[in-house]
């Protein structure tokens, strides 16, 4: 299990220079608002103020989680499922969406209990920029009746491509306690031209790399194409033929997108 600390930057580093201080060192730091007295002394705040923020430790999900998450199945079987719901569910779904104008990304939620599958959705940015796939699927998993949906902790969730912030934080929200996703955050950027999931980590987060605990104390996630290099050498092939083909669609599709895009037909929305 890789586990490496968050706290990789210095406090020199973590304060800006020339007296500018960082939000968090304002917040956490050595009470300036109790100097500006904005709060009480004596307040429960001061006590959470006293002490440095928490640092969690970054981590990865083990084979165990895996088991975990899916009720034990083998890996190669949730593996061949997940890429049958892509292929047969959330694909046709997405081509229609993109013809429409909508970008490629999709989800879909399936029960953990058989795998069938609750909810398959596309990226709907037509209507709503923060429409995501996963988004989408969200608002559809949430609108089904309670009583005709499985709770979130007894799903699997599926992502066509590695989630966004906005996403890894609806899935949090959601409920849902893992996430399996194809294409990685620099297929999107590298080859279907949406680089706005690197750019937002490195812009807002401050993470050039993109990174993120792939395991916390909310949910575990796996990249399928990670899973499937893990599986022996010779059980590999006709998942991976399976991708290839995954991605020439993907590619027909992006391409269909980026000539709308490109015609100034696509969707208005602010990232393109
Ligand atoms: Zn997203």
């Amino acid at each position: 299990m890789e586990v490496r600390s968050c706290c990789s930057l210095t406090s020199t580093e973590t304060e800006k220079t020339e007296g500018q201080v960082s939000r968090r060192n304002f917040l956490h730091g050595t009470g300036a608002l109790t100097a500006a007295g904005l709060l009480a002394a004596g307040s429960t705040n001061i006590a959470h103020a006293a002490s440095p923020p928490g640092c969690s430790v970054w981590q990865k999900p083990t084979d165990a989680d895996f088991h975990e998450v899916t009720r034990g199945r083998d890996k190669p079987e949730v593996i061949d499922h997940i890429l049958a719901v892509l292929e047969n569910e959330v694909v046709p779904k997405t081509m229609r969406g993109v013809k429409a104008g909508n970008k490629l990304f999709g989800a879909a939620v399936l029960d953990k209990h058989d795998l069938s599958t609750v909810i398959a959705e596309t990226n709907a940015e037509t209507g709503n920029p923060l429409m995501h796939g996963e988004v989408t699927a969200i608002f559809a998993f949430y609108d089904l009746p309670k009583d005709k949906r499985p709770a979130p902790q007894d799903t699997l969730f599926i992502a066509t491509h590695e989630p966004c912030p906005l996403c890894l934080s609806s899935i949090t929200w959601g409920g849902f306690d893992n996430f399996f996703y194809l294409f990685t955050y620099e297929d999107s950027r590298d080859a279907y031209g949406i680089p706005h999931d690197i750019v937002m980590l490195d812009e807002i987060f401050r993470d050039p790399e993109g990174s993120y605990s792939e395991k916390n104390k909310f949910w575990s996630s796996w990249g399928i194409r990670d899973l499937i290099a893990t599986l022996p050498a010779d059980e590999q092939p006709p998942f991976t033929k399976r991708v290839e083909a995954l991605r020439v669609t993907y590619a027909e599709m992006s391409d269909i997108y980026q000539k709308a895009k490109a015609a100034g037909k696509g969707a208005d929305v602010p990232l393109k």
